[in-house]
């Protein structure tokens, strides 16, 4: 068996009255992202990256959105216990590369925190993390500041390959 590669995609509505939560860092703002967990997009691109790799569908499918026991869940959680099954099935993640788009507020000052908070949930350096926050330029449903989208590449190894 080979590394593997996947690609993770979401996008969340922000609101007035949430939490905005990116890379399991609470980010102090006035309108967060709406959604059935915490709405952190960066770990739900991370974890449809993950389970890509892996051939084992997507965050709907472990974690369907209809489900009280998912309500308000951090996502971190959710990582967590797709992590498990990344070690599980003998992988460990080598690389990592993210965009967060989001109009605001700026995301430069927390890039450090999210990147060691993604370190210690993904079991790698922070080196091996890209993580990059971009504008829409003012276009769309994020330039208008109602969405934010995260995009999240992950590179898979075998632990220990035969
Ligand atoms: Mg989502």
């Amino acid at each position: 068996m080979s590394d593997r590669i996947g690609l993770g995609y979401d996008i969340h509505r922000m609101e007035k009255g949430r939490p905005l939560i990116l890379g399991g860092v609470e980010i102090p703002f006035t309108r967060g992202l709406m959604g059935h967990s915490d709405g952190d997009a960066l770990i739900h691109a991370l974890i449809d990256g993950l389970l890509g790799a892996m051939g084992e569908g997507d965050i709907g499918t472990w974690f369907p959105d209809t489900d009280p026991a998912y309500k308000d869940i951090r996502s971190t959680e959710l990582l967590k216990r797709i992590m498990q099954r990344v070690r599980e099935r003998g992988f460990s993640v080598i690389h990592v590369d993210s965009i967060v788009i989001a109009e605001e507020p700026k995301l430069y000052p927390f890039i450090k925190h999210m990147k060691e908070e993604l370190s210690s949930l993904l079991d790698v350096h922070p080196d091996n993390i890209g993580l990059k926050a971009k504008t829409n330029e003012g276009f769309g449903p994020v330039g208008q500041k109602q969405a934010v989208i995260c995009w999240a590449q992950v590179l898979l190894g075998e632990k220990n390959p035969a």
